[in-house]
């Protein structure tokens, strides 16, 4: 499949990686808007939220867990998890990922 996310998983394109195991990769962003800017996704392609189901939504928590455990281990205790959904709101990655942004204050606004 071409998505860019799942060469990344599979190694095809070199990233720099936060953490791994069986079911997710977390890797830096190549073009970081905060000073912590990793990227949490699933192994398994999913396209975006729409793609999650009765049958798959446990690695929606699992994310969660790791995020978790990960924040914490790196004494980050402020964040902010976003996941964009559809072309509107600026998905470029059709494959699900949960940007993790932390290291600075951050306002609230749509532009
Ligand atoms: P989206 O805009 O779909 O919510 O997020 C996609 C993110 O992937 C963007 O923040 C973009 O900077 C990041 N990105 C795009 N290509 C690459 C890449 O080749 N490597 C890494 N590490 N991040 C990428
Ligand atoms: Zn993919």
């Amino acid at each position: 499949m071409d998505c860019l996310f799942c060469k990344i998983i599979n190694g095809e394109i070199p990233s720099t990686k936060i953490y791994e195991d069986d079911k997710v990769l977390v890797f830096k962003d190549i073009n970081p808007i905060a000073p912590i800017h990793w990227l949490i996704i699933p192994k398994h392609h999913l396209t975006s939220v729409q793609d999650v189901t009765s049958e798959n939504s446990s690695i929606v928590a699992y994310i969660f867990e790791v995020v978790s455990k990960l924040t914490k281990d790196n004494g980050i205790e402020s964040y902010r998890i976003i996941t964009n959904c559809g072309d509107d709101v600026g998905q470029t990655v059709k494959h699900l990922h949960f940007h993790l942004l932390a290291g600075t204050k951050m306002g609230w606004s749509i532009e």
